[in-house]
Order: C-alpha cells, then sequence, then structure tokens
C-alpha cells in the first residue's frame, strides 16, 4: 500500500495542526504568485524570467511526482476558491455533460493558448500578466456559482488535462487543503482517484473526445511546439500560421498513431499506451527546455535562463536530458501503479 493512502485515510480531517500550516504554505504562494504577476507588470523581464523560465519549467516534473503538492498550493487555485471559502458561492453541483463540456474546452485552450507564446507571451510581461488576470477573473467567476474544485481546478483549468495525463503514478497521496468535506462536485473526482489517467473519464462523449487530444496529441504538439522560434515581427496571418501550422500538424500525428496503437492492442493495455504517450510528452519536454534553458537550444536566446554554453560541454547536457527521458519512462510506464490518489478524500459531507 502506498505511504499516502496507509497515513491519509480516505474521510480523514486535517489535525488543526496541518491546517494551519497549509494555510500558511498556501498564503506564503499565493504572495510568490502575486509578486511574480505584479513583476511582469512592473519589472517585464524579471516577470518573464520568473513565470516562463522558472516556475513553468519547474511544473511538468512537479505534476509527474506529486502533483498533489501543486493542487494544494497552486495561487490560482487558492484565488479561484475564495469564493467558496467565503460563503459567496451557489455551490451548484455541475452536470456529467458540463464537466465533459469543460473538459474539453480546457483541452482547446491548452493548445490555443501554448503556442501564443511564441507569438506574445514569451516576449512581452504585460501580455502574460492580462493573460493570467483574464484566466484568474473566469476562475474566481465559476467559482461563485459551482462547489469547489468543479469550478475551475477540476473542469476549466488549461493545466487540468497535462495533470491527468502526467499524474498517473504520483509518489505520495497528501491531505486536502482546501475541501474541508467531500461534496462529491466531481465525478470521478481526480484529487481521490488512485492513479487516476484521461481514460478514467468516460462518461460523455466530450470526455472521449478530450482524453483522445490530450493523451495522442500532447507528444506531437510539443514536438512541433519547440520547432517554432518565437515569432518579432509583430502580428500577422502569417505568424499566426507560423506558431500553429507545426504544433497542430504534429497534434494530428500523434493522434494518428495513438489510434492505430489503441486499434492494435487489446483494451488492457489502454493504460499502458497511455503512460508511454505521457512519459514521451513530458521527455520532449524537457529534451528541448533543458537545452534552451542553459543556451544549448536550437534557437539562440528563445527560453534562455542562464547561458552556460561557454562554460560546460555539450554531452554534459546531453547526459542529462536523456537520464531525465529515462527517469520519467520509468515513472510513469515501468513502475508499479502504487494506488495512491493525489489527494486524500476528506470525510464526506452530509448534503442538505
Ligand atoms: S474531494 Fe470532493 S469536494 Fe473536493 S474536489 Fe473532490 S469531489 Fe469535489
Amino acid at each position: 500500500m502506498s505511504t499516502g493512502t496507509a497515513r491519509f485515510k480516505s474521510g480523514s480531517q486535517l489535525s488543526s495542526r496541518s491546517k494551519l500550516i497549509w494555510k500558511i504554505v498556501q498564503t506564503l504562494v499565493w504572495f510568490v504568485g502575486a509578486a511574480i504577476f505584479l513583476s511582469l507588470i512592473f519589472f517585464p523581464t524579471l516577470g518573464i524570467t520568473l513565470f516562463w523560465d522558472i516556475l513553468i519549467p519547474v511544473a511538468p516534473a512537479l505534476i509527474v511526482v506529486a502533483v498533489g503538492v501543486w493542487r494544494n498550493v497552486c495561487p490560482l487555485a487558492t484565488t479561484a476558491l475564495l469564493p467558496r471559502k467565503l460563503g459567496l458561492s451557489q455551490r451548484k453541483i455541475m452536470s456529467s455533460e458540463l464537466q465533459g463540456i469543460l473538459s474539453l474546452v480546457s483541452v482547446i485552450c491548452l493548445y490555443a493558448i501554448v503556442p501564443l507564446r511564441h507569438f506574445i507571451f514569451n516576449v512581452s510581461g504585460h501580455a502574460t500578466a492580462y493573460l493570467l488576470f483574464g484566466v484568474a477573473t473566469v476562475a474566481v467567476t465559476m467559482g461563485f456559482f459551482y462547489e469547489w474544485k468543479s469550478a475551475w481546478c477540476s473542469s476549466l483549468c488549461p493545466v487540468h488535462p497535462v495533470e491527468k495525463l502526467y499524474g498517473s503514478n504520483v509518489m505520495f497521496a497528501l491531505p486536502n487543503a482546501h475541501c474541508q468535506q467531500c461534496q462529491k462536485c466531481v465525478s470521478p473526482c481526480p484529487d481521490s482517484t488512485a492513479n487516476l489517467s484521461p481514460l478514467s473519464y468516460h462518461k460523455t462523449v466530450y470526455h472521449r473526445i478530450s482524453a483522445m487530444l490530450i493523451v495522442g496529441g500532447l507528444p506531437g504538439f510539443i514536438w512541433g511546439w519547440f520547432h517554432v522560434p518565437d515569432q518579432v515581427r509583430g502580428l500577422s496571418w502569417e505568424s499566426l500560421a507560423d506558431i500553429y501550422t507545426m504544433p497542430l500538424l504534429c497534434m494530428a500525428g500523434t493522434i494518428i498513431c495513438y489510434g492505430v496503437v489503441t486499434l492494435l492492442f487489446d483494451d488492457k493495455y489502454l493504460r499502458t499506451i497511455a503512460g508511454v504517450f505521457a512519459a514521451s510528452a513530458v521527455s520532449c519536454y524537457y529534451w528541448y527546455r533543458i537545452p534552451a534553458l542553459f543556451g544549448f537550444g536550437k534557437f539562440t536566446g528563445d527560453g534562455l535562463l542562464v547561458d552556460l554554453s561557454h562554460v560546460i560541454p555539450y554531452w554534459s547536457i546531453v547526459t542529462i536530458i536523456v537520464l531525465v527521458a529515462l527517469f520519467f519512462f520509468w515513472w510513469i510506464v515501468f513502475r508499479k501503479p502504487n494506488k495512491a490518489s493525489w489527494i486524500v478524500r476528506p470525510a464526506y459531507a452530509q448534503r442538505v
């Protein structure tokens, strides 16, 4: 049994000391998020470095290993859940159909927004700040209507499809530092389901399409994205076509591969196939992102954190990215599923 499920049984409540510690951590991380947001406005170069070249590159690895940490402290989640925590939410329970539609919209948003990094977000702190403000506005507005994380974190958040794909075999389950009692706001609950994957959702056609798009499409999308340079020639149809064509074509290619492979193999291998695609996607990300961070990128200057190209040999970077890829394949594909959920479900509420 996983250490997480052994330590925090389903329905267990956080002690007041644990609650206090998680509240402090959530508040600190929220202020870090606010500081990054303000630096995007007032010190754009610093803000871009902090957000796109430090926070975002760390996120996929954290999601693979311990997505529950992120789910408990994400500043946007803390913001989105404010209406619920302040007693201002109508606390509606979302229908399965709407959950499916929103999960599809979240995947489409992911694939629509990420290419725009090449066009504007990677080079404009103000644009990135507008993006975050817009996303936070939608998240909080949803929070006024829907119960707990169904409002944003488990529905419309564009990072959530990636969480479901990468977080299929986490290290351990953490206590739930947001939901005070489980109101069964989403089913299955992504936080509380052991070894969750996008394939765990098949209630509606929207769920099935979004699962196919994220599992099959993400490896190709990432590979294509890294073969497009940041655009600095202003808004035009040509530059928009440039940033979308390669990622979307490659995404279509890997979706076709995924479709063929799932037809060739028995259904009992579907989760393993999804794991191979997940490991390929996150490995591909770091295969290109780590060299770019340290001055060995395909496009000079794009995504650069610190230029070490004259300090360390290229083979050392190659060694790191090979080891990172081996780690992700071992962690996601070959490691035995440990039956740990991201987070332990709190006690069920008696709903009146
Ligand atoms: S634990 Fe319960 S209340 Fe919290 S997100 Fe999951 S289903 Fe919703």
